[in-house]
C-alpha cells in the first residue's frame, strides 16, 4: 500500500564517478533514522543490463542480494549497513528493467497503439519505480541516481525526478547534488569550476540542487562557499563539505551530522527535527579510531576475483565488523585460488590465522580452494566457507576423508562418480529453477549442540541465498559416518545449509551468504566467531 505523505530525497552526482554517492546517501539515511524517521532507499542505474545478476564481479563488484531475492547493485549493501534497513526488489531499477517493462507493455497493447517515447513513457515508468518505494510506514525515500550529470543515459532519470518533484512540490522533495572540488597541487588551490559546471548541467534540465555536497581532500574556505552559492544558485548554508575521512567510511554520517545536513533537509521537507540519536554509531567510530592497542590478526580470503576489492565487498565489510566486535585489527591476505594450485598451499597460506573461502561461479581456482580447505582442516586453522566455499568443503571432505575419490560438483564435472553437489529434486519443488537460482531469504533450522546453534543462540534463522547447486542428500549418511556434522537444514525441505566439524577449533561452512546481513553495530555471529577463533589461533602460534 502506498503512503501519501512520504517525502523524497534525490541524490545526483557530478564531475566524476566513484565520488561515494552511495555512501553519502546511506549516511544521510543513517542520520534520518537517527532522528526517528523510517527511511527506504533506492538506486536507479542507467545501464541497460536488466539487473546486475549477470554482470561480472570484475567490472561491477559484488552482486548484493536482498531478502526478497533481488540481485542488485552493491550500493544497496551500503544502504543496509549504514542505515540498518532492509532493501527490497523496489530498491534497484536499471534502464534495462525500465525499458523492458515499457516494451513488454507496448507488446501487450498497453499503450493502445500510441507512439511510445522516452518522454513520457520511460519517464513515467521511472516515476512509478520511485513511487514503488512509498510503502506504508515509510516516511522518507532516498533515491540515488547512478552515473554522472551530463551522461547521455542518465537524462531520462533526471527528467523523471524533475517532474516528480514538480508533482509533489518543494516541501516534499529535495534535490541533493554531490560534486567534486578537485585540489590542484601545482596551483595549491581547490577549484570550484567543475562543480559549477555540473550544477549548470542540471540547471539545463531544470533541476536546481537544494543541497550541494562537496567532496574534497582539503577543508573548504569561505570563498568556496560564496562562489558555489552564486554560481550554482544554492543557499550558502545548504552547501556541505564532505572531506575524505581518515579511518573508516563509517565516519561519514558523523561528519555530515556536524554540519547539520540532516537537520537542513528535514527543515526543507517541513518535518520535525527530532533529537538525533547516533550514540552507538559515535561509539563505534571511537573504537575504529582508537584501535592502536588492538591485536592484529591476518586472515586469508581465497577467491578468484581478488584483484578487484569490490568483488567481495560485503565479505570484507563483515570481516571488519567482526574485527570491531572482537576489538582487533584484521589484516586480509587476498589470495588467488589459482596461486595455490601453482605455487603450493604452504607458500601461499603459510602463517595466516584463519582462512575464508567465499562464494563464486565457474571452475577456475576450485582445486586451489579445495586445497586451502584441506590445509585448514588438517592444521587446525579456523575456517569459514561461504556458498561455493561450502560446496568445496563438502567436496574436500568427501574426497580426502570419506574416500569418495574424484567427488565433485556437477557444476565442474558432470561425469563425476560422486556428485556430492548437484541440482536437487527437492529444490525443484521449492523454487522455480527455470535456469535461475535459489535467491533471497530462506529459513533454516539449526541442530542442538552444534557450533552453529551456539553462534546464533537460536534454532531458527533466516539467511540469504544465491546459488544454483546444493548438497546432494544421498551422501549425507556416509559423510556423517565420517564425522561431518550437518548443523543447519532448510526449515521447509531437505536442503543442507550448514556443515561443520566438531573436533576442530573452528570449522564451519554455509550454503547461504551471511555477509549480506552483517552490520557495523552487530557483527554477524559466524563472522564474529571466525575472527574470535583467529585471534585465539594467532596467540598460540
Ligand atoms: N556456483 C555455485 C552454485 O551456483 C555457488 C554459487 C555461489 O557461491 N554464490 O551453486
Amino acid at each position: 500500500m502506498s503512503s501519501s505523505n512520504t517525502k523524497h530525497i534525490f541524490i545526483t552526482g557530478g564531475v566524476v564517478s566513484s565520488l561515494g554517492k552511495g555512501i553519502t546517501a546511506a549516511s544521510l539515511a543513517n542520520l534520518l533514522k537517527g532522528r526517528g524517521y523510517n527511511v527506504q532507499m533506492q538506486k536507479l542505474d542507467p545501464y541497460l543490463n536488466v539487473d546486475p545478476g549477470t554482470m561480472s564481479p570484475f567490472q561491477h563488484g559484488e552482486v548484493f542480494v536482498t531478502d526478497d531475492g533481488a540481485e542488485t547493485d552493491l550500493d544497496l549493501g551500503h544502504y543496509e549497513r549504514f542505515a540498518d534497513i532492509t532493501c527490497t526488489k523496489n530498491s534497484n531499477y536499471t534502464s534495462g528493467k525500465i525499458y523492458s517493462n515499457v516494451i513488454a507493455r507496448e507488446r501487450r497493447g498497453g499503450y493502445l497503439g500510441g507512439t511510445v517515447q522516452v518522454v513520457p513513457h520511460i519517464t513515467n515508468e521511472i516515476k512509478d519505480a520511485i513511487s514503488s518505494c512509498r510503502e506504508e510506514g515509510v516516511d522518507i525515500v532516498i533515491t540515488e541516481i547512478g552515473g554522472t550529470a551530463g551522461d547521455i543515459e542518465s537524462l531520462p532519470y533526471l527528467e523523471a525526478i524533475r517532474q516528480f518533484r514538480k508533482d509533489i512540490g518543494k516541501k516534499n522533495g529535495v534535490f541533493v547534488h554531490l560534486t567534486l572540488l578537485p585540489y590542484l597541487k601545482a596551483a595549491g588551490e581547490m577549484k570550484t569550476k567543475p562543480a559549477q559546471q555540473s550544477a549548470n548541467m542540471l540547471r539545463g534540465i531544470g533541476i536546481v540542487p537544494d543541497v550541494l555536497i562537496c567532496r574534497c581532500e582539503k577543508p573548504m574556505e569561505p570563498e568556496h562557499f560564496e562562489k558555489l552559492s552564486i554560481f550554482c544558485n544554492v543557499e550558502e548554508e545548504m552547501i556541505i563539505e564532505e572531506q575524505d575521512v581518515a579511518h573508516s567510511v563509517y565516519e561519514v554520517p558523523v561528519e555530515l551530522a556536524k554540519q547539520g545536513l540532516d537537520e537542513k533537509i528535514l527543515r526543507q521537507l517541513d518535518l520535525p527535527v527530532n533529537k538525533l540519536d547516533i550514540k552507538p554509531w559515535e561509539d563505534l567510530i571511537e573504537r575504529v579510531i582508537n584501535c592502536e592497542s588492538f591485536d592484529e590478526v591476518e586472515v586469508a580470503v581465497v577467491g578468484k576475483y581478488t584483484s578487484l576489492k569490490d568483488a567481495y565487498k560485503s565479505i570484507y565489510e563483515a570481516i571488519d565488523h567482526a574485527g570491531i566486535s572482537n576489538k582487533c585489527h584484521v589484516k586480509v591476505r587476498q589470495v588467488e585460488a589459482e596461486d595455490i594450485e601453482n605455487k603450493g598451499v604452504e607458500e601461499v597460506l603459510g602463517g595466516v590465522s584463519a582462512i575464508l573461502v567465499p562464494g563464486g561461479f565457474g571452475d577456475r581456482g576450485v582445486e586451489g580452494k579445495i586445497e586451502a580447505i584441506r590445509y585448514a582442516r588438517e592444521n587446525n586453522i579456523p575456517f569459514f566457507g561461504i556458498c561455493l566455499g561450502m560446496q568445496c568443503t563438502v567436496i574436500e571432505y568427501s574426497r580426502n576423508v570419506a574416500g569418495l575419490k574424484d567427488a565433485n560438483s556437477v557444476e565442474f564435472n558432470a561425469e563425476t562418480p560422486f556428485p556430492v553437489i548437484d541440482l536437487m529434486l527437492e529444490q525443484k519443488e521449492v523454487v522455480d529453477m527455470g535456469g535461475t537460482m535459489r535467491l533471497g531469504a530462506y529459513d533454516c533450522t539449526l541442530k542442538e549442540g552444534t557450533l552453529a546453534k551456539k553462534l546464533y543462540s537460536s534454532t531458527q534463522i533466516s539467511e540469504r541465498h544465491r546459488h544454483r547447486y546444493e548438497f546432494n542428500n544421498k551422501y549425507q549418511d556416509v559423510l556423517e559416518e565420517n564425522g561431518l556434522v550437518f548443523s543447519g537444514v532448510y526449515t521447509h525441505g531437505q536442503l543442507c545449509e550448514i556443515v561443520e566439524l566438531p573436533n576442530h577449533p573452528y570449522f564451519i561452512a554455509c550454503q547461504f551468504h551471511p555477509e549480506f546481513k552483517s552490520r557495523p553495530l552487530t557483527a554477524h555471529p559466524i563472522f564474529h566467531g571466525f575472527i574470535e577463533a583467529a585471534v585465539k589461533k594467532s596467540k598460540t602460534k
